[in-house]
């Protein structure tokens, strides 16, 4: 979420009484989401992903403990800090609040002051946990997924693909004779060269597309929902636009001196119900690049499927 955007809270107790006390004190610093359902809450939580949630542990149907538990055990809402408020000041509630993965534990009534100061400190340590996990998931040099967080992504998208019997096609990218653009312009043209590559990759594709830097000059890209000859389009049209993109870059830095040209070759597949995991699609990938090179390079190649 936007660091510069109010931070947002989600108050969840079934009592409007005692969410209307807690926005009272929060409303000046926080947008501040409410509802008086568990159900509803898990929901919120999911969909708006506040900073912070105030959770009450006294409600009908759903209690605060299985709300809490749901949102610990649901990676979406995982790492939002929850808050328990109770009318009980008792150790034993506390210890299972903080059992169930809450951050704190509030006593009603609750007193302005404290209520703000704790507040401030899990929204400030929530949003340096964001900024830490992003920073941990991105490569330097252009942005993109690093090789463990694409890799990690990817598997999940292979499970749903299968779960919901979906297509997925994997596309490899690699640099032609990266190591000679670098040996004739220099290394901080070579990295120019993979900036641009990120951009212009960026670019063509769409927003559910996912794309990751998994080696120096190589690159892999998910493509959900597609099959064979629409993950083709996308390859031929990707390194199309990566042939021309020196020229594209001079038109849009003109106080940079010229990139070199460079091209990649792709190799193409398509994810299979016989695939153990990640790694199988990624090898054939692997294979179809290494014959898009062998071909002579700046082409696309499509993996041979096993026989089954
Ligand atoms: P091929 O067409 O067979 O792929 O040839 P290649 O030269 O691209 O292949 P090779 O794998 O031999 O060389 C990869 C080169 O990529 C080696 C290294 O100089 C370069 N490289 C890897 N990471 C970076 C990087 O972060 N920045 C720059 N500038 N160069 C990098
Ligand atoms: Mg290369
Ligand atoms: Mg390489």
């Amino acid at each position: 979420m936007n660091q510069n955007e109010k931070p947002q809270i989600l108050i969840i107790d079934d009592a409007p009484m005692n969410i209307l006390i807690l926005a009272r004190m929060l409303s000046d610093e926080y947008e501040v989401l409410q509802t008086t359902g568990g159900k509803e809450g898990i929901a919120m939580a999911g969909t708006k992903q506040p900073d912070l949630i105030f959770l009450d542990i006294e409600m009908p149907e759903m209690d605060g403990y299985e709300v809490c538990s749901a949102l610990k055990a649901n990676r979406i809402t995982a790492d939002i800090p929850v808050i328990i408020m109770t009318a009980h000041s008792d150790q034993e509630s506390e210890v299972q609040a903080l059992e169930l993965g809450a951050v704190d534990f509030i006593s009603r009534p609750p007193v302005p002051a404290i209520v703000r100061a704790r507040t401030r400190t899990h929204v400030t340590l929530k949003r340096q946990a964001d900024a830490l996990r992003l920073l941990s998931n991105t490569d330097a040099l252009t942005g993109m997924s690093n090789r463990r967080h694409f890799l990690e992504h990817a598997e999940l998208e292979l499970v749903r693909m299968r779960r919901n019997e979906r297509a997925l096609a994997i596309l490899m990218i690699d640099i032609d004779r990266f190591k000679m653009i670098n040996d004739t312009y220099g290394h901080a043209k070579g990295d120019l060269a993979l900036q641009t590559l990120a951009w212009v990759a960026q670019r063509e594709l769409r927003q559910i597309d996912i794309i990751g830097r998994i080696g120096g000059e190589e690159f892999a890209v998910l493509l959900p929902e597609t099959q064979q000859p629409g993950a083709m389009l996308v390859a031929e049209r990707l390194r199309i636009a990566i042939e021309g993109s020196s020229v594209e870059f001079a038109a849009l830095n003109p106080d940079i001196p010229k990139l070199p040209d460079f091209t990649v070759s792709i190799g193409l597949t398509i994810a299979l119900k016989a695939d153990q995991n990640f790694s199988a699609c990624l090898a054939r990938a692997d294979a179809a690049l290494y014959q898009a090179k062998k071909e002579g390079r700046n082409r696309v190649c499509i993996a041979d499927l096993p026989q089954v």
